[in-house]
């Protein structure tokens, strides 16, 4: 481990390369003792000292300390707003109550607190309760973190990835305009699906930043692109962090798209996402047990840096993913907004798309592809009838030949006042409903239409309308479509 005098030599270098935030991160930092004398040095030098930490010994003469030793601002690990999934993720009991009486410690010292929530299943709703937690906490930043579903996190396969993509899709429409800042991580492809909703926040960045804004120095010196690239790029204690950074050739290979391998390569989004590297250069098995945690021990580069990011769906150059994303959860909010009404305004998918939250042309976009896909198959007006004088209905049943169908079925789909022509699998075949002014209007169709195919009243169900009890027919798709519009 980097010794007190070893880290200060560090933030020398950091320093000649500028005023860069320097995060005090683990494991768990407060198990070093010289912790604050660290972070009073940087602030000496002038760094912006802050400090990721799961909270767990962050009491108030520890937020205290911290406070006086120029830490600025505490990134909190707050996995749950329940805290028994939060103590069993984290394997420490009583482990939430930890983080969340650091947050108000953090608070009370005027430290800045940002929650970090790693997104242990893809549920929405997970995310958006630790985002209520954490404002009743007086906190506005949060970083989500998307951990790939294999090794140690146990999923297995590109699904979960569709999964966790829509998920991504939901949480950045339910916090585009809001008063809290909230940045997927470990997932640069929010960059991509951001771009397709309109959606434009100044601090994001490049989706994966590791070796372009962002490096990590383990504990033995050696700098690597991220905690979840185990790749020196050589170690503080034989050259110099600045020379490290500027020189590496790992860092070098990482700074340019133009490097970038695979469909990360073809990628029209690789300049604003650039695929998980770490993804990439483990490929899509071989994922060690240490790998999400982060600790593993750097060392040398065995791998392909620039391939592609084989968790990502997309394929570049197509809109849709794959099959099994052909409807994501957007096209299930605009199916569902869709079902609930089209204002009578002059720019109805105007109307539409604001109440969803997205651009207009987004919304169209959207609307063409389901049209294509034949998921929707029109958009009609549904008329109270009774509204406009229809008071009278029936519905009428046809023992239609096999051999007859398609002409009895033209013929009684002329008359207008028929709304729904149905074959059906039954000896009575044909299945219509009739509305009209009143009964005998009704009767007078429904004559004319017998005389024309040649079927007698004695043959034929007619079943005039009573009462309605239900008119109205809709599927909801997303269930919280309100919260998340
Ligand atoms: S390599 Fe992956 S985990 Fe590391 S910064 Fe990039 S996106 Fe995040
Ligand atoms: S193909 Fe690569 S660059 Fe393009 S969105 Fe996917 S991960 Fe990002």
């Amino acid at each position: 481990m980097l010794s007190t005098d070893e880290a200060f030599a560090v933030l020398d270098r950091i320093r000649a390369l500028g005023t860069p935030v320097v995060v005090l991160s683990g494991g768990e930092p407060l198990m070093r003792d010289d912790l604050c004398a660290i972070a009073r040095y940087g602030t000496g030098l002038g760094l912006r000292m802050v400090m990721g930490t799961s909270g767990y010994f962050l009491d108030r003469p520890t937020a205290a300390r911290l406070r006086e030793a120029g830490i600025r601002a505490a990134a909190i690990s707050l996995d749950s707003a329940d805290p028994a999934v939060h103590d069993s993720f984290r394997g420490v009991s009583g482990a939430w109550e930890r983080a969340v009486c650091a947050i108000k410690n953090c608070n009370e010292a005027g430290i800045g607190v940002q929650i970090n929530m790693t997104a242990v299943r893809p549920a929405a709703g997970d995310i958006e309760s630790v985002v209520a937690l954490g404002k009743s906490l007086g906190v506005q930043d949060y970083q989500v973190f998307f951990p790939i579903p294999t090794g140690r996190a146990g999923g297995t396969g590109p699904e979960h990835a569709c999964e966790y993509e829509d998920v991504i899709r939901q949480v950045l429409l339910r916090y585009r305009d809001g008063d809290v800042n909230l940045r997927p991580t470990c997932a640069p492809q929010f960059r991509r699906i951001a771009t397709d909703l309109g959606i434009e926040k100044p601090g994001w960045g490049r989706g994966c930043i590791a070796g372009i804004s962002y490096c990590r120095i383990y504990a033995n010196g050696d700098v690597t692109p991220c905690p979840y690239l185990p790749v020196s790029a050589g170690n503080v204690r034989d050259v110099p962090f600045d020379r490290i950074w500027n020189e590496s050739p790992v860092f070098a290979a990482l700074r340019d798209p133009a490097r970038l391998t695979g469909k990360c390569g073809r990628c029209t989004y690789k300049t604003v996402c650039g695929g998980c590297r770490a993804r990439a250069y483990r490929g899509r098995e071989a994922f060690s047990s240490r790998w999400c945690d982060g600790l593993e021990q750097p060392a040398a580069i065995a791998g392909e840096l620039c391939a592609e990011d084989p968790w990502c769906p997309y394929e570049p150059g197509d809109r849709r993913m794959n099959d099994h994303t052909t409807t994501d959860s957007l096209d299930l909010l605009i199916l569902d907004a869709l079902q609930q009404d089209i204002p009578l305004v002059a720019r109805p998918w105007e109307a539409i798309a604001a109440r969803l939250g997205i651009p207009e042309p987004l919304f169209i976009g959207r609307l063409r592809h389901l049209y294509a896909e034949g998921i929707i198959r029109g958009i009609s007006p549904i008329i109270e009838s009774r509204a406009l004088g229809l008071a009278a209905g029936t519905l009428v049943a046809l023992p239609v030949p096999e051999d007859r169908i398609r002409e009895v079925a033209d013929i009684v789909s002329r008359y207008p006042e028929v709304s729904h022509n149905f074959r059906r699998d039954h000896q009575y075949s044909l299945w219509f409903t009739l509305s009209g002014e009143n009964e005998a209007a009704v009767e007078k169709v429904l004559s004319e239409i017998l005389e024309r195919t040649g079927f007698s009243r004695d043959k034929v169900l007619d079943l005039a309308t009573v009462k309605k009890i239900k008119i109205d027919v809709r599927f909801p798709l997303v269930p919280c479509t309100k919260e998340v519009s």
